[in-house]
């Protein structure tokens, strides 16, 4: 095919009712038939709270509340058939669409019976729980390529998973309510991309991919983790060599801070691939963390836009960010974390652990979220609250020599950006802006790209404010107050010689 092709991928609110899944079908089918523009290759999520919706069915099966998981099946089966509705305009096209839902809803259905058969049998209960989460994308995908061919432009729904995952090694623990995160394989999922979506491609049909969901060689399907389908695309993105990933969104771009906490969060034109990065690990929820793994070696960039208001051009995350300035280019707070402080019962011995430190708590699958502080005795850092208990556990039990204590209850504000970062006053003013409203810092660290303050969870939203507003509003770099001192004092003095 002689055009370059895009992937855009569609979150959970952006496909949430058919008038929105019409939305989405309008904007792929103009880029379809622009012919400047690159060829649309579409990853979609699952209606709005569909996942959730599906977890709580694996949830009430596993504890035998059946009568609860069929008034959700019901529920889920209403929401797809309202939207399937709307969105195609022929008849033959909505019976078409219908006895697929139905074919779909049939096999879904299997897959709850299987969940239910496997109640007793913890070992497969993590496998038959990823199978019923994988359902909503792949009905989504069905209603959003249905309605991209009421537009007149052919498109397909991919009925097969395009990224060949590889589970997590060893033992599976099944958590109630949560799915398997397992890992793409590269090299597979080129091979697959190229066998499934390329011919699609060559003739011109608009492929409809599901996020979320992969699969291994031998057909086990299982997902890239919660939130994830900002990954998925990313790596369907590079499978297919594209040259740009759009992730369609409801908000206008990657923003200063989260628009739901800070209303006047401005809009963030240009984002270094490292700044989005330390964006989405401190909590940012528009892009998943990993979305730009798969990208930034390639310098694809990723392009996050308003499906609501796709006139706008959105934030391009990129090589390289907005011009540095001394002002922070983004706050974040990632919260529900805990502080494990390891102690070494000696006085010094901490700094030669941390191998074995990080290495028990990577055998429990927990990653910390930050380290925090260290010396030779001690070696203070976050993980997410909810591990808290279990490193705790695993560290106390596996060495005499320390003592492990936690602390609940805090969150973690990002101020990030590497023209702030540098500033040797950054951290004074950060600090400040807290101390302002009288909010205790419990401890902070550095990065390249960020400075981090932990606070109590019960501050996060208040912190998050006054660190906007102190740290973000504009600041005139050094250079441009220069210049624009030189111009008034030119001004002025050509004033003074006209006298
Ligand atoms: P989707 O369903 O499209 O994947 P998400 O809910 O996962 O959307 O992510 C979009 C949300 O991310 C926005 O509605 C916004 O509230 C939140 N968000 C958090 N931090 C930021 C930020 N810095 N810039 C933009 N949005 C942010
Ligand atoms: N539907 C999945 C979830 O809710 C993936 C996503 O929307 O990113 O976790
Ligand atoms: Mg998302």
């Amino acid at each position: 095919m002689d055009r370059k092709v895009s992937v855009l991928k569609f979150g959970g609110t952006s496909v949430g009712s058919g008038e929105r899944i019409r939305q989405v079908a309008q904007i792929v089918a103009r880029q379809a038939q622009q012919f400047e523009e690159d060829f649309p290759a579409v990853v979609v999520s699952a209606m709005a709270g569909v996942t959730d919706q599906l977890l709580r069915i694996t949830r009430s099966i596993t504890t035998g509340e059946f009568e609860a998981s069929l008034r959700e099946i019901d529920a889920l089966n209403t929401k797809h058939h309202e939207a399937a509705e709307v969105v195609t305009s022929s008849p033959e096209e909505h019976s078409q669409l219908l006895a697929t839902l139905e074919e779909a809803f049939t096999r879904f259905e299997r897959d709850i019976e299987r969940l239910r058969a496997a109640r007793s049998n913890a070992d497969e209960l993590p496998l038959r729980t990823a199978a019923v989460a994988s359902w909503g994308e792949r009905l989504s995908v069905l209603l959003v390529a249905a309605a991209i061919r009421a537009c007149g432009v052919p498109s397909e729904a991919v009925r097969e998973e395009v990224i060949i995952i590889e589970m997590p090694r060893g033992e599976i623990p099944y958590v109630p309510g949560t799915v398997i995160g397992a890992e793409p394989l590269e090299a597979e999922t080129r091979e697959n991309a190229a066998r499934l979506v390329a011919p699609l491609l060559a003739r011109r049909v608009v492929p409809v991919m599901a996020g979320f969901i992969g699969r291994t060689h031998d057909g086990i399907v299982a997902t890239l983790g919660r939130n994830g389908s900002d990954y998925s695309a990313a790596v369907i993105g590079a499978a297919l060599d594209c040259k740009e990933v759009a992730i369609y969104t409801d908000v206008d771009g990657v923003l200063t801070a989260d628009p739901r906490i800070v209303p006047n969060a401005r809009l963030l034109p240009y984002l270094s691939y490292a700044e989005a990065a330390q964006l989405s690990w401190f909590g940012a929820k528009v892009l998943h963390p990993r979305t730009l793994v798969p990208l930034a070696d390639r310098d694809v960039p990723v392009r996050v836009r308003n499906t609501f208001r796709p006139q706008t051009d959105g934030t391009i995350v990129g090589p390289v960010g907005e011009q540095q300035s001394a002002a922070a280019t983004a706050i974040t707070v990632r919260r529900h974390l805990a502080l494990i402080t390891v102690e070494s019962r000696h006085l010094f011995g901490a700094s030669e652990s941390v191998e074995q430190i990080f290495s028990l708590a990577a055998r429990a699958n927990i990653t910390p979220v930050a380290t925090c502080s260290s010396s030779g005795q001690h070696l203070a850092f976050l993980v997410e609250e909810k591990a808290a208990a279990s490193v705790v556990k695993l560290l106390q039990h596996d060495s005499e020599n320390w003592k492990v204590t936690s602390r609940g209850g805090l969150a973690a504000c990002a101020c990030i950006g590497s023209g702030f970062t540098s500033n040797p006053l950054s951290p004074a003013r950060a600090v400040t802006a807290l101390a302002r409203e009288h909010i205790p810092l419990i401890t902070q660290g550095t990065s390249n790209q960020a400075i981090l303050l932990v606070i109590q969870d019960r501050d996060s939203e208040r912190a998050l404010r006054a660190l906007h507003r102190e740290l973000v509003s504009p600041v005139i770099p050094l250079a441009s107050r220069r210049r624009s001192y030189q111009k008034r004092r030119e001004a002025r003095l050509a004033q003074v010689n006209c006298w």
